[in-house]
């Protein structure tokens, strides 16, 4: 398969090329050129697959002509060491949870599948090791740290402001060890960012290491998404037939970059039975403004309590616009809108968890409240938990005035003793501490 870059400036990638680079020459985003439709068989019977099966019948349809058919597999099989179920919150309406991984957030499924397809494309190509850089303001970072954790070949150097990540947070990179680095850069995320890219610019140190990305925009970050939205969708015609029900299937989104609605969309080019999504926002409303105008008109993000999703420019908006072709009532029959301030998220959650007991996170509560407001007659609504309300925790608490009870995989790392280099935010520091590497 080749990618092509949505800004059409850059000669096509093969896969391995568009995973160790992440970004094309233009600074476009990597698409694939073709986006194979499934038979519908597969779609007749999905319900009776495993995770692991649908998956890997959906990475076969992207990856299948650059991967060998065993080691896709087992990527695969790998990445998805855990279950992300729908579960019931109240009546047409479920949570697809997507936080039963390492770092209890969705990123999981993504940097677990990418560390795997790039240590198995090192391995075609030498024994040199690869060092993965990558600047966080906390979830990120976690994410790819965990995500790469243990697989040989590949060293990973976290970098993060010094003192503006939450405990939680921090403790998910630099309790890790073994091939991870957490780097904890005296300055704010935007220099840890600099830093990054400055490196990649540096022949010197190109030439001592070799370096990557590991960005959400990476085509292996980003498609490996798409794996679970086939799987809710099986799940939810088996709860149809347990309840005698013959719905459409809506699906509701949290976003901020865009890559995780992004990835639903590829999945319903392939032949899924999606009817319709929604893409949640918090006060970060500039998507929800381009379907109301037709304008996409970029601003300074805003700051709210679904932080994960305070972003003023989505990236993925790219690769949106291009599966539509640009056409803006193309974009709008696929998907709608809805923005939530701060209050109005904090009431959801409260109204959820004294309605029906479920304790929603702020990311979730967008998608949650906005089936609510836009769930039709017939329909079946199923929005993405993306992460578990314990990553957040003080501000859950404080809002449903309950406690949330931590998890034994988040409270392990918590028991961990943290290791950090610090660093100057000045890049001839950094370059230094990689020069002796
Ligand atoms: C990253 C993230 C999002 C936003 O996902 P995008 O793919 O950037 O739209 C939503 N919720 C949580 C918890 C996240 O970590």
């Amino acid at each position: 398969m080749k990618y092509y870059s949505t800004n059409g400036k850059a000669p096509e990638a093969d896969l391995h090329k568009a995973v160790v680079k992440g970004l094309a020459e233009d600074r476009g985003l990597y698409m694939p050129e073709h986006i194979k439709p499934l038979p519908k068989e597969f779609f007749d019977n999905i319900d009776t697959l495993s995770f692991q099966e649908i998956a890997y019948t959906v990475a076969d349809a992207f990856f299948g002509k650059d991967v060998e058919a065993e080691s896709l597999k087992k990527i695969v099989y790998d990445t998805l060491a855990f279950d992300c179920p729908i579960v019931k919150v109240e009546d047409n309406i479920y949570s697809l949870e997507l936080f039963h991984g390492p770092t209890l957030a969705f990123k999981d499924v993504g940097a677990r599948f990418m560390a795997r397809l790039l240590q198995y494309f090192i391995r075609q190509e030498s024994n040199e090791q690869v060092n993965v850089l990558v600047a966080t303001s906390g979830d990120t970072g976690s994410a790819v740290a965990n995500g790469f954790l243990g697989v040989d070949g590949i060293h990973v150097y976290v970098l993060y402001p010094k003192g503006k990540v939450s405990k939680i947070q921090e403790c998910q990179f630099t309790t890790l060890g073994k091939n991870i680095t957490a780097i904890e850069v005296d300055g704010v995320f935007d220099d840890c960012q600099s830093l990054v890219k400055s490196a990649f610019m540096d022949e010197e140190l190109n030439k001592h290491m070799k370096l990557t990305s590991a960005n959400s925009i990476n085509v292996a970050r980003f498609l490996p998404q798409s794996f679970y939205y086939f799987y809710a969708y099986a799940q939810a015609v088996k709860k149809m037939k347990e309840e005698g029900k013959n719905q459409d299937v809506v699906m509701c989104v949290p976003s901020g970059n865009f890559g995780n609605i992004c990835s639903a969309l590829f999945g319903q080019k392939m032949g899924l039975p999606i009817k319709r999504f929604i893409a949640a926002n918090n006060a970060n409303d500039i998507f929800y403004n381009y379907l109301q105008t037709g304008k996409y008109e970029p601003k300074a993000s805003k700051q709210t309590i679904a932080n994960a999703m305070d972003v003023g420019d989505p990236s993925n908006f790219a690769r949106i616009y291009d599966l539509y072709k640009g056409d803006h009532s193309e974009v709008c029959k696929h998907i709608s809108g809805a923005t939530y301030t701060d209050e109005a998220i904090a009431v959801t959650m409260r109204q959820c968890f004294s309605a029906t007991g479920y304790i929603l996170d702020p990311h979730g509560a967008c998608g949650y409240q906005a089936l609510k407001d836009g769930l039709k007659d017939n329909e079946i609504g199923i929005f993405c938990e993306t992460a578990h309300p314990a990553k957040f925790k003080e501000t859950v608490e404080g809002i449903i005035e309950s406690e949330v009870a931590i998890p034994e995989r988040l409270a392990e790392f918590m028991k961990g003793t943290k290791q950090s280099i610090e660093l100057s935010k000045e890049f001839a520091d950094f370059k230094s501490y990689l020069m002796k590497q």
